[in-house]
């Protein structure tokens, strides 16, 4: 109990700061996002994405109707497979195929901004993207600034170590370094324990982790499983932080998208469409 308040509060703090902005950050958003992945990921992708910021998600039945309904720009941090990650230069995943499709009910064509995570509630803000989807938590403080649509998919926070690591659970990691990505709910979970070691991107969290330089990485569960399947010597602690829940956020005043949103979705959950996205992504275990 008295954990979730301190990174409620702890949460409020951290939200403020990227609501005023707190300089620095936004300067990712230029940052080439698949630039420095290469060193860290395995399939390290094309120099050429480097310049790519922008990129359209495949909804080519929506095409005909988008001039008419306007663009749905959509902002993302494309290094959190499956949600969202490169393939080539596209942004794919479960989150930019079911933007897609929300997109295309909407009669609209969805443009994707690849950003930083901590950027993303600041650009909905300022009306710089329209939809942060981003396997965003709804959380108490996240919802002072964005509203957030119905949720989509549950997640936990996933306590990753090495194969001969003595950590075997939350309670081992007091005084340890830990990894995290920047503004995330692990974030905030680890900040509640001991000051985290802040990373852009989870995968570099993630190599510093097997190079010995982290005694643990805090992160989704789904992308977790990703990055352990890819690094080596990694494995994923059965104990893991509290459950949370993924919706797609909105800026706060616009309660006319949020309701479209929410009746597409609604029908993506009904026809099984929205199934089918999430099975094309993550295997039954
Ligand atoms: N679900 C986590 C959060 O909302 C992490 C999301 C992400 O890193 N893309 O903070």
């Amino acid at each position: 109990m008295k954990k979730k308040m301190v990174s409620m509060m702890l949460c409020a703090v951290v939200t403020a700061a990227m609501v005023t902005g707190c300089g620095g950050k936004d300067a990712a958003q230029t940052e080439a996002p698949a630039a420095e992945a290469g060193d860290a990921a395995e399939e390290a992708p094309a120099a050429g994405d480097a310049a790519e910021e922008e990129t359209s998600a495949e909804a080519p039945e929506a095409e005909a109707e988008a001039s008419e309904g306007g663009t749905l720009v959509m902002g993302t941090n494309a290094e959190f497979p499956p949600y969202e990650f490169y393939e080539g230069q596209e942004v794919v995943g479960i989150d930019a195929e079911m933007a897609a499709a929300v997109a295309e009910k909407l009669g609209m064509e969805l443009k994707i901004e690849d950003m930083a995570f901590d950027s993303i509630i600041p650009a909905l803000s300022s009306g710089k993207v329209d939809i942060g989807v981003a396997g965003m938590t709804v959380t108490e403080d996240r919802l002072k600034n964005v509203s957030f649509t119905d949720t989509y998919a549950t997640a936990t926070q996933a306590i990753i170590v090495r194969e001969d690591s003595e950590i075997t659970g939350a309670d081992d990691l007091d005084g340890k370094k830990i990894g995290v990505q920047q503004g995330t709910t692990g974030d905030l979970f680890v900040s509640d324990i001991t000051e985290p070691e802040r990373f852009n991107k989870g995968m570099e969290a993630v190599m510093a982790l097997s190079q010995s330089k982290l005694d643990a990485v805090v992160i989704d569960n789904e992308p977790a499983k990703v990055f352990v399947s890819e690094v080596e010597g990694l494995k994923i602690l059965d104990e893991a932080f509290a459950e949370e829940e993924y919706a797609i956020a909105v800026a706060k005043d616009n309660t006319e998208l949020v309701e479209k949103i929410n009746t597409a979705l609604a029908e993506l959950k009904e026809d099984g469409t929205l199934q089918t996205i999430i099975d094309k992504y993550i295997t039954a275990e």
